[in-house]
């Protein structure tokens, strides 16, 4: 079956390089990719596909579909968002919408999944059960994840694994990364409102000094990781901004206000900091003589992957590409909203190298000459298929 799929991934490539390059030249943000499910959604209705829902989250974004037939169900998912942000590369698939981008590669993760679900159709036969295609709009979104709607609107019912791929400009094109266990960071986000008493820059004794207390904290916050976590679990804790509610040089400003990221793999390290943060900041603005407000919000979870499915995945990967292309990834401190399947379903996110120096797609992720090594996605497309016949096999 392997070396099927192989032909198969290959007599589809031209229209898996086609796909993508629709999709980079017509992008649509988050929660806006309208004409973008439709497209998708016609060629699966095309190609026979069971069960074919449109529209996630309420709105008309997003589709999934089913082929093959049995209870045993595999989800295998793409994002398909682009970006707020201009496309800067010299190319003839160069994004036609001023200020929209396919910045992160989702372009080529509805291309590979589509040329997926072409070669599934042509082995259906052979699955034995369900492959469910999820093709989840706004990964990019943050504060309303697509992979939670599409959850919320029924799309893992009766699914018992979830299957993702990212595109990686940072990787070797052809190449594959897992790893099992923590993958990809949490993300949360803080806000903090210290709040004083204005006065004079001449008379400090008449004030409580916001500034001061800020400088405090900002300091303070920086022992929590290095003082509070133990070495061998990674997090960071970022201020991303500060300012004061004055900025004058003879005025002790009334309020400061701060905020930042705090990134981790493990959700005991994730209460810890919280919990840390708020017994710090407390503390130190109390000495100061200033009332803080800390609002903390955790926005994406870890992307765990489960370590079973890792090995079925890593060794799927050896037997399409070789087991010199496959490598385990390092823990990625960028998060990803797959990460919301894995809390519902045994799920593996992993990533395919797109990078190519020569191609000129080497350039970072979310940045505006982003590209993607096309020869790569035939792989990508045969990841998928082949993955989803294994697991059903099993
Ligand atoms: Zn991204
Ligand atoms: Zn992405």
């Amino acid at each position: 079956m392997l070396e099927k799929i192989k032909a198969l991934a290959r007599e589809y490539e031209k229209e898996i390089v086609e796909r993508r390059r629709y999709f980079h030249m017509n992008p649509e943000i988050s929660w806006n990719e309208v004409e973008t499910t439709k497209v998708i959604a016609e060629e699966l209705k095309k190609l026979g596909c069971d069960n074919v829902k449109v529209g996630f989250g309420e709105t008309r974004c997003g589709v999934t579909a089913d082929i093959g037939e049995g209870a045993k169900c595999v989800a295998l998912r793409a994002d398909i968002d682009a970006l707020p942000l201009n496309d800067e590369k010299d190319v003839p698939y160069k994004s036609q919408k001023a200020g929209v981008m396919h910045a992160c590669g989702h372009d080529s993760h509805a291309a590979m999944l589509l040329g997926a679900a072409k070669i599934l159709t042509r082995i259906k036969s052979s699955l034995k059960g369900k492959a469910r295609l999820l093709f989840q709009p706004a990964e990019e979104h943050g504060m309303k994840p697509g992979a939670q709607a599409l959850i919320d609107g029924g799309a893992l019912e009766g699914v018992s694994a979830v299957f993702g791929i990212h595109s990686m400009s940072t990787v070797p094109a052809g190449e594959f990364q897992y790893r099992s266990g923590p993958f990809m960071a949490a993300a949360d986000a803080w806000e903090l409102i210290i709040t004083g008493k204005g006065g004079h820059g001449s008379t400090p004794e008449t004030s409580f000094d916001s500034n001061a207390a800020a400088f405090q904290v900002g300091s303070a916050l920086q022992n929590i990781v290095s003082r509070e976590i133990s070495p061998r679990d990674a997090a960071v804790l970022s201020v991303g901004g500060l300012r004061s509610s004055s900025y004058v040089f003879n005025i002790i400003p009334e309020r400061v206000e701060m905020l930042g990221s705090v990134r981790t793999f493990r959700v005991q390290v994730q209460d810890h900091i919280e919990e840390a943060m708020r017994r710090v900041v407390k503390g130190v603005c109390e000495a100061m003589r200033c009332k803080a407000d800390l609002k903390y919000t955790r926005v994406i979870p870890a992307t765990v992957n489960d370590p079973e499915i890792t090995e079925q995945v890593k060794s799927v990967a050896e037997d399409l590409l070789g087991a010199d292309k496959v490598k385990e990834s390092e823990l990625i401190m960028g998060s990803e909203d797959f990460s919301y399947f894995g809390r519902v379903v045994p799920a593996v996110f992993a990533n395919l190298g797109v990078g190519n120096a020569a191609k000129k797609s080497d350039h970072p992720h979310h940045s505006a000459k982003f590209d993607v090594d096309e020869s790569a996605l035939y792989l990508g497309a045969a990841m998928h298929a082949t993955f989803a016949w294994n697991y059903l096999s099993k």
